[in-house]
């Protein structure tokens, strides 16, 4: 039975979490995340994303038309002050099957990277290896990570601005070993929402910060530049996640996405021409951006 069902919970939490049980579902359908017999692993790190994560798949479980299996699965990585007795007290009260995994890569990380430095890329990389690995174990051939639309979109622009690529987190992507697929099921849910929601929840929030990094600074940058176009230009971030959805390669510059050596008259372009349209770009929602002439 789910703890969900045992909070009194009011109108509008109850219609939030309609709304993003929606959401969920619909990216696991477009995308074709879930399917019949799959055994998925729910990654949960104790903050908002992976707990709204595991309520939206425990509840879009009972009336799926498919049948498939959720495991949790937390990865204590014996950061000073973890709060180890929080997650399995969640997971046995909400009664789903789960598996807590102890590893101290926070003492390999101290060790190996100097102070002051980022500490971040070789944490997850490890991390990476422990959660594949007990995916095996478990017999997962799927793995869940709490990912949302925003998180989508700040890789997108942090890839952008920082590593010259047009390259966002995909919705769902086959790991290198090719054991696993990784599913982001909230790519279609906002921060913002699940925040909300995990207020109105009461989730048992477990800080993030324990190991002492801050939050990668690019990122934090890439977060606030958004932010800020949002509370300027309301769905932009929405509309910059219908892009990455909405592709045009004969629109960009990749000569592997569209061959522009070999352009012809009779090469069929999406879109057509718009060298010479007017500046004055109609977008979607409700501000026309200006471009300067
Ligand atoms: S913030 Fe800490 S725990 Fe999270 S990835 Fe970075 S080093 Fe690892």
């Amino acid at each position: 039975m789910s703890l969900i069902m045992h909070i009194p919970v009011s109108s509008n939490l109850q219609k939030l979490r309609k709304f993003l049980e929606g959401r969920t579902g619909k990216a696991i359908m477009e995308y074709n995340m879930i399917e019949d017999g799959d055994t998925v692993l729910v990654c949960c790190s104790g903050g908002k994303d992976s707990y709204t994560l595991l309520a939206m798949l425990m509840a879009l479980q009972q009336r799926a038309p498919v049948k498939f299996r959720l495991i949790a699965m937390n990865l204590d990585q014996k950061q000073p002050g973890f709060p180890a007795d929080v997650l399995p007290a969640y997971f046995e009260s909400i009664g789903i099957e789960y598996r807590i995994v102890e590893a101290d890569t926070y003492s390999v990380v101290k060790d190996k990277i100097p102070e002051g430095k980022t500490t971040c890329s070789l944490c997850s990389r490890l991390r990476r290896g422990i959660i594949y690995r007990t995916a095996k174990e478990l017999g997962a051939n799927k793995i869940a990570l709490g990912h949302h639309r925003d998180d989508m979109v700040h890789t997108l622009f942090l890839n952008m601005l920082f590593g010259g690529k047009l390259k966002a987190m995909p919705p769902k992507l086959v790991t290198d070993d090719k054991a696993h697929v990784v599913i982001r099921p909230l790519a279609y849910c906002s921060e913002a929402d699940i925040a909300k929601f995990a207020r109105g929840m009461d989730f048992p929030i477990i800080p993030c910060n324990l190991c002492g990094s801050q939050e990668n600074l690019q990122r934090q940058k890439i977060k606030e530049m958004m932010h800020d176009w949002d509370k300027r230009y309301p769905g932009r971030t929405e509309s910059v996640f219908t892009a990455i959805q909405n592709v045009v390669p004969s629109h960009l510059g990749d000569n592997g996405l569209f061959d522009f050596r070999n352009l012809t008259l009779d090469t069929p372009v999406d879109e057509g021409d718009i060298a010479f349209d007017s500046p004055e770009m109609p977008i979607s929602g409700t501000i026309p951006i200006k471009l300067p002439a």
